[in-house]
């Protein structure tokens, strides 16, 4: 009885996991300027090259265009923009 109990979750947690990993894989993001779906990795969009994502000016890591501070060095990055 226990140990059906323990499969039972087996199946339950692998397709959890399973679909998780699946949702990873496809991850899109939406272009704030055109609408059009860009891949979560790219740094420009490639229909209208909106630029979505900007390089730390601290620690050089990828982050998101509207990011106050950097989550991987905290960071500020409103005082250093200079364009
Ligand atoms: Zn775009
Ligand atoms: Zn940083």
């Amino acid at each position: 009885m226990i140990l059906a109990a323990y499969v039972f979750f087996g199946i339950i947690l692998y397709y959890v996991f399973k679909g998780k990993e699946e949702e990873g894989l496809y991850m899109k993001e939406i272009c704030i300027n055109c609408g059009e779906e860009v891949d979560k990795s790219s740094l420009h969009c490639p229909n209208c090259n909106e630029q979505l994502k900007k390089e730390c000016s601290n620690c050089g890591k990828i982050i998101d265009i509207s990011w106050r501070s950097c989550p991987f060095c905290d960071s500020n990055q409103l005082s250093n923009q200079k364009e």
